[in-house]
């Protein structure tokens, strides 16, 4: 007699590759039919804590291995002091 409990087939796991600059760190992230929605949501990577990810499919690894990417939204953060640098040279 057999008794499965949380069959370890159920789910898929995607070896997420953080985008952000300077961490580049790699994690793997179990995906169960439960935890489907954090695929269309965003997440924090667990090592530099930048919060807004976003998973990107990134190919087949191998038997339910996926590869992902977190990329990060720029957030409208623009460095514009260069651009104010030169207006305020054109004005002098
Ligand atoms: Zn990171």
């Amino acid at each position: 007699m057999q008794i499965s409990i949380a069959p370890k087939s159920s789910g898929i796991v995607y070896r997420v590759a953080c985008q952000n600059v300077g961490c580049s760190h790699t994690f793997d992230l179990s995906i169960t039919a439960k935890r489907a929605g954090i695929l269309a949501s965003t997440m924090a990577c667990p090592r530099c804590r930048r919060h807004g990810g976003i998973l990107k499919p990134a190919g087949r690894l191998g038997d339910k291995v996926f590869s992902a990417k977190l990329v990060f939204k720029l957030t409208g953060v623009v460095p514009t002091l260069d651009e104010e640098g030169d207006l305020l040279t054109d004005i002098n």
